[in-house]
């Protein structure tokens, strides 16, 4: 009997995760079926149970029950008690197990397109869930400083007192979007504006070599300001494959490639 996967989120249609694991699947010889469950805002809980009572193996969570997911585990792994939120559910001896695997995708997905991260100075515009699940694995992959700038600079610098202790060998810095300058090896924005189409307004005092966006399948003025400095640009489909892998990894123990993949 096939394996049972699932992504869980409110709304779902829109995830890619059951292409991408499929396409795992077919790569590694792995029987699995992968499905989307739409769950109710008010209904996170009841739904992961049902679906581990009825043999599932294992779930992908995605907006917005990331951090429900997390407050549910009996056990974490430390990325995620780090990251406060969790991307990947599985069942061991009647425990649920948590763990985030985005910010391990995008330091994959960098690494796949050979940008630099050992010994960098990087920027991370926005501090959100996603800022704050990449900070633990970028620093581990090697950044050296991280400069956080918010449009609210109150919730860069609450996060940046929340996890330095977390990476105290890294150099950690909040900044205001309006005060943002100096040089940096990669740009990487992880603010929802591409989201919603608002545009994100580089200075001309910002200088970076790399571009990457963590939104996908959508316009980014960043890296349209980006592309027309010249600099190499990435959209997030590589972070999203690169969770992915991760994930499939934990539940199956065989990694694809990512390079096979984005
Ligand atoms: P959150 O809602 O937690 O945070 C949103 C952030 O964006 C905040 O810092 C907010 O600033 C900032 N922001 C929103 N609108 C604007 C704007 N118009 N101008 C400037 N800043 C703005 O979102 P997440 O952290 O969960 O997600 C952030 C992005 O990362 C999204 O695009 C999401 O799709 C993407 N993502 C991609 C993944 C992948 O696998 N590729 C995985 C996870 C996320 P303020 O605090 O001032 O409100």
């Amino acid at each position: 009997m096939s394996k049972l996967f699932a992504v869980i989120g409110n709304p779902i249609e829109q995830s890619r995760s059951p292409e991408l694991h499929h396409a795992f699947a077919e790569k590694t010889g792995v029987d699995l079926e992968y499905v989307r469950r739409l769950a109710p805002l008010d209904g996170f809980e009841a739904s992961v149970r049902d679906f581990f009572a009825h043999q599932g193996t294992g779930m992908n969570v995605t907006v917005p029950f990331k951090e429900q997911a997390f407050a549910l585990c009996d056990q974490l792994t430390e990325r995620a008690s780090i990251a406060g939120a969790v991307n990947t559910l599985w069942m061991t001896d009647g425990k649920l197990y948590g763990d985030n695997t985005d910010g391990q995708g995008l330091v994959d997905a960098i690494q796949t397109l050979n940008w630099p991260l050992d010994h960098s100075q990087i920027l991370i515009i926005g501090a959100g869930g996603a800022t704050r699940g990449v900070i633990y694995p970028l620093v581990k992959a090697g950044v050296h400083k991280l400069v956080i700038a918010n449009r609210t600079l109150a919730r860069a610098e609450q996060l940046i007192a929340a996890l330095k202790h977390t990476v105290p060998e890294a150099q950690l810095q909040a900044c205001s979007l309006d005060e943002l300058s100096g040089d940096f090896d990669i740009a990487i924005n992880a603010t929802s504006a591409s989201l919603s189409g608002a545009p994100l307004n580089l200075p001309e005092s910002l200088h970076f070599d790399h571009a990457y966006e963590m939104a996908y399948g959508k316009a980014s003025s960043f890296l349209d300001q980006a592309a027309k400095r010249g600099v190499p640009v990435s959209d997030g489909f590589g972070m999203l494959a690169g969770q992915a892998i991760e994930a499939f990894y934990i539940w199956n123990g065989i990694k694809p490639d990512l390079k096979d993949f984005i």
